[in-house]
């Protein structure tokens, strides 16, 4: 029985330790225990490079956004290194609001000097003099660890002017988000930056060529960023040797949800869903069914126990229908009802919906009341007709990738579980007694 597994038990998984190397390991306080630890050794070496052999070594790492899109890093350099401006910036998209996802936030506060190094390597590729880190405003030992790490390398001569006697210039600050999930996505995130309200701009133009204040701006994840020094120092050739052909490297997941051990591991791309779950996770909660898991994040897609030994890469989604995303896996047991999921994930983006768009405001409640309307057997076969609309609209009209996405939860939990939901509407009942009818006033 794979539910009465130990961690790593039959489905070993072997950490391998990039972007978590320092976390627990040094005090990420005191600069002088990152330097012990080749810290800022990659800064010092891209300083001696020409900024395109840096741009040459991160396109050849083949490292990909850890945000969730994983859009080629090195590329997205490259386009900000070409475009003409006088001005140019590197954003660090701190503002990790993905449900179950804190990757970023274990890395910033138990390595805050990786996420600046790499920033400042960036900007000498690309030829930025000015950062920003738009982090989460609640992430408060993140803000404290960040800053500390900032006054600190601007005291050893990492930041500032004339770094390492290079010549090269670089300023670096913190901007605290509010609470909106939206200002997560990139240029909302750029909007919010400006001191304007957090609603995404339309893209294209992309923002390595239009960003910040119009100029070009290189926009990567805490994670992406966690990884340049390394690659820096190890060479794209040895971070290639990890991961999968299209995605080198490693990916930290964060495992959550029905499972004997939750929490955040490091492990090369490629890992199977299963691995994570029982090598790393040890198995469902109670020695329990495992009903469902979603990759990917709240946007992920839902998928059945038959597809645990699906890779997780960015190819993925192409080959399997499973979302790689931000690297979150929520394992659900056989305790819970699946009209109730959907509903509480659509709760969630109604809530964050920004209400710049029609379809995305309206979409979503309309799809909340619906699952509502569900889980009081009040729902006929028709709605449920309807609901499938209502995601297709939404996705395919929303403004933005918050209603683009909600399609991909929604029909997943519909199309792996119809007869759940025809339970609902049809026969009124709930497989787990949670539903309970209410008749309508
Ligand atoms: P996207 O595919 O539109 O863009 C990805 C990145 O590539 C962006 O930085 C974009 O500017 C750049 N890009 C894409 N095409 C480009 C081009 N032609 N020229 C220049 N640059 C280009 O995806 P997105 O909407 O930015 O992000 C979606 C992802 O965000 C999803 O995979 C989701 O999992 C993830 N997400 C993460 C969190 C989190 O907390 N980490 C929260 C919500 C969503």
């Amino acid at each position: 029985d794979k539910s009465q597994l130990k961690p790593g038990e039959k489905f070993k998984v072997k950490e391998y330790r990039i972007v978590t190397r320092n976390i627990g390991v040094i005090d990420p306080r005191n600069i002088e225990e990152y330097i012990a630890r080749d810290g800022y050794f990659a800064l010092s070496k891209a300083l001696k490079m020409k900024p395109e052999e840096v741009i040459n070594e991160i396109k050849a790492s083949g490292l990909r956004g850890r945000g969730g899109a994983g859009f080629p890093t090195g590329l997205k350099w490259e386009f900000t290194a070409k475009a003409n401006a006088d001005q140019k910036y590197i954003v660090c998209n701190a503002d990790e609001g993905e449900p179950g996802t804190f990757k970023d936030r274990l890395i910033m506060e138990g390595d805050p000097h990786s996420v600046i190094e790499a920033m400042i390597i960036a900007g000498y590729a690309v030829g930025a003099t000015k950062g920003y880190i738009y982090i989460r405003g609640e992430y408060y030992n993140s803000v404290e660890n960040l800053r500390k790490a900032i006054k600190d390398a601007y005291e050893y001569g990492f930041l500032g002017e004339n770094i390492l006697g290079s010549g090269f210039n670089f300023d670096l600050t913190v901007r605290l988000g509010a609470g909106a999930y939206v200002c997560g996505e990139e240029t909302a995130l750029l909007e919010s930056i400006e001191g304007k309200s957090g609603r995404p701009r339309l893209k294209p133009p992309y923002p390595p060529q239009v960003g910040l204040f119009g100029k070009p701006t290189v926009i990567n994840n805490v994670e992406t960023l966690a990884n340049v020094p390394q690659i820096i120092l190890n060479g794209a050739e040895w971070f290639r040797s990890i991961g999968t052909p299209n995605s080198p490297g490693t990916k930290v997941f964060c495992l959550v949800g029905d499972v004997n051990r939750r929490g955040m591991v490091e492990l090369p791309m490629g890992v199977t869903v299963r691995e994570v779950l029982y090598g790393f996770g040890g198995g469902i909660k109670g020695g329990r069914e495992l009903k469902m898991v979603q990759t990917g994040g709240l946007a992920g897609t839902f998928i059945g126990p038959d597809k645990l030994d699906t890779p997780l890469d960015y190819d993925s989604m192409k080959n399997y229908g499973v979302s790689l995303g931000s690297g979150v896996i929520l394992a659900i047991d056989d305790t819970h009802c699946v009209v109730d999921i959907a509903l509480n994930v659509m709760e969630f983006f109604r809530h964050e919906s920004c209400g710049k768009c029609t379809p995305c405001r309206e979409g979503t409640k309309v799809a909340c009341d619906i699952l509502e309307k569900m889980t009081k057997f009040q729902a006929s076969e028709e709605d449920l007709k309807y609901l499938e609309q209502i995601a297709y609209v939404t996705a395919d009209a929303s403004f933005c990738g918050l209603g683009q996405s909600i399609n991909v939860p929604l029909l997943s939990l519909i199309n792996n579980f119809r007869d759940e939901f025809l339970a609902h509407v049809k026969d009124k009942v709930c497989s787990v007694g949670l539903c309970k009818e209410v008749k309508p006033k």
